[in-house]
């Protein structure tokens, strides 16, 4: 059914260190026509990032006269910096009929749901805050501090996953990501379904 790779836009938050970045890069190998929304940070590279590749990395005040000047759809601050999606590139991307994935917060998510009403919404949880702790220590591009302030908010964020139209908790790669695929097939039908109906009041005229 041709109509089973229709182009989704595709939020997916939860606490940093939960493995959002991990899950979406396995659910793409599944995916022909998709895009990860590349979003612009003041913060600091961190490991091997790369300029224009993991985000676009500006400064405060750049980052502060793109929203003046209108070219981010949403924004947040985590931890003390700034996190957003630009505007321009996410059109560009529906225009030529992809599919669009976001790892952002869940104020971003709330935003992009609220500006593209078709956004379908995904929380990933830890199994518990200790896991998520662990995790962070594992991957080890925090500080201590940084990692108690990135728990504190992850608390912060689980309390507003009831908003989300789906919720899963991380327990393993292999099962969050075959259901995420599992949510973006129904999604699909979903919006056949939606299709054909208003495709046959249109032939009633
Ligand atoms: P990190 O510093 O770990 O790369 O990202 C911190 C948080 O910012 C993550 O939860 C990530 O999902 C979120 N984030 C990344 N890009 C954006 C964005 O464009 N908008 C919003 N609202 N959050 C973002």
């Amino acid at each position: 059914m041709a109509l089973e790779k229709k182009p989704l836009v595709v939020c997916i938050s939860g606490p940093s260190g939960v493995g959002k970045g991990t899950v979406l890069r396995e659910v793409l190998r599944q995916e022909d026509r998709a895009w990860v929304s590349v979003s612009a940070t003041s913060r600091p590279p961190r490991g091997q990032e790369e300029n224009g590749v993991d985000y676009y990395f500006v400064s405060q005040e750049d980052f502060q006269q793109m929203i003046a000047a209108d070219q981010i759809l949403e924004y947040d601050e985590f931890c003390g910096n700034y996190y957003g999606t630009p505007r321009a590139q996410i059109e560009a991307r529906l225009d030529a009929g992809y599919s669009i994935f976001l790892d952002i917060t869940v104020k971003g998510a709330l935003a992009i749901k609220k500006a593209l009403p078709q956004a379908i919404t995904i929380f990933l949880a830890p199994p518990n805050l200790q896991e998520l702790r662990s995790r962070l220590e594992f991957r080890d591009t925090e500080s201590p501090e940084k990692i108690v302030s990135r728990l504190s908010q992850a608390r912060q964020e689980i309390s507003q996953a009831p908003q989300f139209d789906y919720f899963l908790i991380n327990e393993s790669l292999e099962e969050t990501s075959s259901a995420v695929q599992d949510i973006l097939y129904v999604e699909r039908l979903r919006a056949f379904r939606r299709a054909v109906a208003i495709q046959s009041i249109v032939e009633k005229f």
